[in-house]
């Protein structure tokens, strides 16, 4: 019996800040341009909350201006689309990131289309959208947690995945139809599946590349995968458990790493493996941004 390889995001994702933080000094010392990262976010959600922070510490420890916009859970549209519209114009910030969710009273697809699309650092804008489905990828702000995915798969696999074939569980704008753009660009045969799915296991047990992104504790198993699978566990979900006769939270991934872990060939474990690849490319977006309206980059 052998253990598939653990891929360790977080080592990956601190080399590619450790990279982010010399770039960044550079380009203050060549162009003196700070990358500027803005947050905004509505309400007190306590999960928001922690996100905002972990971003809000990743841009500093890059070297970056990083400004927080806490808004009450009662503003209004017009004054949230009057925040983005003084971001859009601010030259200290190069990228801007609007939280989700949202209030039901927000409407999220006005407010991200909202964001210029070339300080839109998570990828959502239509216009990035659209490079991404155009094959135009160098040209696209992707978005973090799919591009953080496909470079741990491009780490195992190499950057051709022709002849691989990949499945996607989840079809979702932020992560399932992303990653799959980003998988067929990289040569791969890519299946798509989604709630309907009929027969996901099977489906998905032909597949080289398997990327769970559902919100299913523990739901992909080892029957289904192929031996040497690639793993990526995109879930984040939160369980309740009683250690010590004390009831808790844990998070778990969609798939059920122990099992699976004997089967495939290398998994993400969660945390520890998608998670902070996140943040991660949200720096680099942040970074080529900056660089991008120095006439640095395309
Ligand atoms: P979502 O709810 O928008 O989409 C979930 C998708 O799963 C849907 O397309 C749905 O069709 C599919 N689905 C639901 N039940 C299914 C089933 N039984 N079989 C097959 N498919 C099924 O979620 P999302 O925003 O794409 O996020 C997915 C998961 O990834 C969540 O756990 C989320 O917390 C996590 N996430 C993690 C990161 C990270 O940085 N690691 C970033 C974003 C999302």
């Amino acid at each position: 019996m052998t253990a598939a390889k653990q891929i360790d995001g977080k080592t990956r994702a601190a080399d590619l800040t450790a990279n982010i933080t010399r770039e960044t000094a550079a380009l203050l010392k060549s162009h003196s341009i700070k990358p500027g990262l803005a947050v905004v976010i509505v309400g007190d959600d306590p999960a928001s909350q922690v996100y905002v922070r972990n971003k809000k510490r990743a841009a500093e420890s890059c070297g970056f201006y990083s400004a927080q916009h806490v808004l009450a859970e009662s503003v209004s549209q017009p004054d949230v689309l009057k925040l983005i519209e003084r971001l859009n114009a601010d030259t200290a910030v190069h990228g801007i990131l609007v939280q989700l969710p949202l209030p039901d009273h927000l409407d999220e697809q006005t407010i991200t289309q909202a964001i210029i699309p070339t300080k839109d650092v998570d990828g959502f804008h239509f216009i990035n959208i659209g490079k991404l489905m155009a094959g135009r990828i160098s040209d696209a702000f992707v978005p973090c947690t799919p591009a953080g995915c496909m470079l741990l798969i491009e780490d195992e696999l190499g950057t051709d995945l022709s002849g691989k074939t990949a499945v996607v569980i989840g079809r979702s704008n932020i992560v399932g139809k992303p990653i799959a753009a980003l998988l067929l660009q990289a040569n791969a045969t890519v299946t798509i599946t989604h709630s309907r799915t009929q027969d996901l296991a099977k489906v998905v047990s032909d597949a080289d590349i398997v990327v769970a992104a559902v919100g299913r504790p523990g739901m992909v198993r080892a029957d289904w995968i192929k031996r040497g699978a690639v793993v990526i566990d995109v879930g984040i979900n939160r369980v309740e458990k009683i250690v010590d006769g004390k009831a808790t939270t844990q998070l778990t991934g969609d798939v059920d790493y122990d099992e699976v872990c004997v089967v495939a060939g290398a998994i993400t474990p969660v945390p520890g493996g998608v998670g902070p690849m996140t943040i991660a490319m949200l720096m680099a977006n942040t970074l080529r941004s900056a660089r991008m309206s120095a006439g640095l980059e395309g």
